[in-house]
Order: structure tokens, then C-alpha cells, then sequence
């Protein structure tokens, strides 16, 4: 199976950026298949114009975010079917400043995660260990209780390793540790299901990292704001 590099803006961006973006991504891909499936997740404001852009490239594009409910009186929020229903596939769940910062908890990113799969997405769930944690040794329990706590009973989903620690920090973890994760994540997870390491995955290290034996692919942050970036660890994969 080909790798998933999965591109999430966060709050970045604007219409000619992605106008950009897009633009420099078919320049440089100049007709030929990338070697890894492409994913970008922009801000909800652009998921539409990506979809109208990125026509004829081999890019799917995801939301960030999405409600447990279909419709309803949640001011601000935006449903599963609405991010479906202008062209988006994907929609990452769980994100790390999600659960800090709109305090999601485990049964509510299993609950997007089941919305985003009743509206035909393939929810992007994001788990991964706090630098506490990991100093406790306990970064293992912490994957196990995240799998158990937020993960849907289904296949057609996609898990994103992201220590948080190693989102937007520079730092990442040691080749040893990221192994050790993803092997105990491939056992906890049903087969067919795509693992990927995310936390400051950059040009410079892309290569190691997709290296790694079970990781299926990458989640980028800042990295993913810029084609050349995005492209060059597009390229890394093996
Ligand atoms: C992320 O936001 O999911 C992420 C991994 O960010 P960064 O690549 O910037 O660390």
C-alpha cells in the first residue's frame, strides 16, 4: 500500500495561498503520480475552494474537525455531511489541540469519528502521549487507553500517532520509540488500518521517519503549509 502524507494547515491560510499551493504542487508533479497518496486538511473556509482546485490532481482533501451530530442548534460547528457534501474526504478528529483546547475526551472523538463515518469520510484520529507521560513510561498504556477510548469499530479509518510534545516543537522521538509505537499500534489496530507518525516531521527527517517498519505515512503540520515542503517529503518516501 502506497504511504498517506496528510498535510493539516490548522488555522493558516487564506484563498490565494491555497490557490498557491495547488498551483506549485502540479507545476512540480508535471503529470506524473506522486509516490505517496496526497491529503491536504485546510481550514473549513477553504475546504471547497481545495476541492475545486486540486480537480485532476491526485490530492484528497479533509476537514479538521467535525460535529458529533448531524445538524442541530451547535452554533459555529460544522457536520460531517457538510464537509462531505462539498468534496471532502477525509476529516482528521481528535487532534491533540482539539483535546486541549475544546476539552474533547475520549468518547467524543470516538463519537466524531463514528459521524465522520456515517457521512462517508475517513476520519483521521489523532492519539498520542503527553512528555509526562512518556517520562513515566507510560506512553504505551497511554496508546492502548486512546485506541480502546477512541476508535469506532470499523476498518475504514486512518490512526495518527502525534506525541504532543512533538507538535510544532521541533522535536521528535527517537527512530527506537516511534518503532516501538507503531508496532504496538499495529497490533491493537485491525489490519488494513494506515498508521501515521505525526509531530515535526520535516524535510529533513521525512526520510528516517518513513522509514520506520509500520508507519504508513506521515500527518504535517507546519511542513505541509509550504508545496516544496510538502513535495520533498512526498519524495522521502521509500
Ligand atoms: C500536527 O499539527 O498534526 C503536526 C504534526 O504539526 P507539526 O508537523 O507542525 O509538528
Amino acid at each position: 500500500m502506497k504511504k498517506l502524507i496528510a498535510g493539516n494547515w490548522k488555522m493558516f491560510g487564506h484563498g490565494g495561498e491555497a490557490m498557491g499551493f495547488i498551483e506549485e504542487v502540479r507545476t512540480k508533479l508535471g503529470g506524473a503520480a506522486p509516490k505517496a497518496d496526497l491529503l491536504i486538511c485546510p481550514p473549513a473556509t477553504l475546504v471547497e475552494r481545495f476541492v475545486r482546485y486540486v480537480k485532476e490532481l491526485p490530492i484528497a482533501i479533509g476537514g479538521q474537525d467535525c460535529h458529533v451530530k448531524p445538524n442541530g442548534a451547535f452554533t459555529g460547528d460544522i457536520a460531517a455531511n457538510m464537509l462531505s457534501e462539498i468534496g471532502a474526504t477525509y476529516c482528521i478528529v481528535g487532534h491533540s489541540e482539539r483535546r486541549e483546547y475544546h476539552k474533547e475526551d475520549h468518547a467524543t472523538v470516538k463519537a466524531k469519528a463514528q459521524a465522520a463515518i456515517d457521512a462517508g469520510l475517513i476520519p483521521v484520529i489523532c492519539i498520542g502521549e503527553t512528555l509526562h507521560e512518556r517520562a513515566d513510561g507510560k506512553t504505551l498504556d497511554v496508546l492502548k487507553a486512546a485506541i480502546k477510548g477512541s476508535l469506532p469499530d470499523s476498518d475504514k479509518i486512518v490512526v495518527a500517532y502525534e506525541p504532543v510534545w512533538a507538535i510544532g516543537s521541533g522535536m521528535t522521538p527517537s527512530r527506537e520509540e516511534i518503532a516501538e509505537a507503531h508496532h504496538a499500534l499495529r497490533r491493537m489496530t485491525v489490519p488494513g488500518v494506515r498508521l501515521l507518525y505525526g509531530g515535526s516531521v520535516k524535510p529533513q527527517n521525512a526520510k528516517e521517519i518513513l522509514s520506520i517498519p509500520d508507519v504508513d505515512g506521515a500527518l504535517v503540520g507546519g511542513a505541509s503549509l509550504k508545496a516544496a515542503d510538502f513535495l520533498a517529503i512526498v519524495e522521502a518516501c521509500p
